[in-house]
């Protein structure tokens, strides 16, 4: 289908951006990678009178080590963060998982801001900055506020972030503790049917999951069990605690909750080795 009629606007920086939106206000969207926000359009899901093009703000776009957490700019593309020796080193979890978004294709185009602002619950990344502790930088009109991963995601494809912010950088904790990315679908590059990011270091452990409900799910009863000395067996059993996974085409709420503890189960053994 083709989208609606919209206006466009190319911003070069952020400032730039927050400008422009609160100047055209509900009515306008930041236009990322695309690759959500577009097909959205077409279906006529989103029908923005305004976009404004930020996937062009290049110093937007990095990597860096922040001593204790590793920085990622916004507008860095998933290629990057699954390339970056940087995140391999120090936050392996993540750069994996990247490379398990999509197709090689949307890994060039789609932007890691894009990606978390777009709040998709069936999302890998939104689930395994979650599982890892992130922290989000959001900059509007006033500055810059700090938004915890577990305090972002509201409801389906709803964030805490206000129709005037930017996701500007997010900010992951080094973690270099076993960890494991679990994804089921069908076909290669489809989505996640049930996903779970997961690392464990002694009897410290994170784990979230894709697909379970309407936000990503931190799975904070399996770490809790595993801090309190449950087996990792036992654990993965509550692995659907937290969770409200729905029935679709793809899989019945009740599979799904059973692909949970299995893909936990498995997750936290991978993390154990
Ligand atoms: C064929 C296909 C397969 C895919 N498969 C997967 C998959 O397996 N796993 C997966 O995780 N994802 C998948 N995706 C989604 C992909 O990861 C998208 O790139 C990502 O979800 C959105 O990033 P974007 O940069 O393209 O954002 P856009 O589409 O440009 O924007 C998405 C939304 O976020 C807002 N936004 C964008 N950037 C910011 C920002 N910095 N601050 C505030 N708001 C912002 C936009 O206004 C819009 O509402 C797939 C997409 C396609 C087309």
């Amino acid at each position: 289908m083709i989208p609606a009629a919209f206006d466009f606007k190319r911003a070069s920086s952020a400032d730039e951006a927050i400008s422009l939106i609160g100047q055209y206000g509900d009515e306008a969207k930041f236009l990322a990678g695309g690759h959500s926000l577009i097909p959205l359009m077409k279906l006529r899901l989103a029908q923005p009178t305004m976009l404004i093009d930020i996937g062009r703000i290049t110093d937007l776009s990095y990597i860096k080590d922040g001593g204790d957490h590793i920085a990622i700019g916004a507008l860095t593309r998933h290629m990057d963060v699954e390339k970056s020796d940087l995140l391999k080193k120090h936050v392996p979890l993540l750069a994996h998982a990247a490379g398990h978004v999509g197709d090689a294709q949307v890994r060039h185009r789609g932007t890691i801001g894009g990606s978390l602002a777009h709040a998709d619950s069936a999302s890998d990344l939104p689930a395994t900055t979650l599982a890892l502790g992130a922290t989000y930088i959001a900059q509007g009109p006033n500055g810059q506020r700090q938004i915890a991963a577990k305090d972002f995601y509201k409801g389906f494809l709803e964030s805490a972030l206000a129709p005037d912010e930017m996701l500007v950088e997010i900010r992951v904790p080094k973690n270099t503790g076993g960890w494991s990315f679990q994804k089921f679908n069908r076909r290669a590059q489809d989505w996640a049917i049930v996903g779970v990011a997961a690392w464990k270091n002694g009897k410290d452990s994170g784990v979230a999951l894709v697909n379970m409900g309407s936000t990503p799910i931190l799975a904070t009863s399996v770490s809790a069990a595993l801090a309190s000395g449950a087996s990792i067996t036992e654990a993965a059993e509550l692995a659907a605690a937290e969770a409200e996974p729905q029935s679709d085409l793809n899989a019945s709420s009740d599979y799904r909750t059973h692909l949970a503890k299995v893909l936990v189960r498995r997750a936290l053994e991978d993390s154990s080795k």
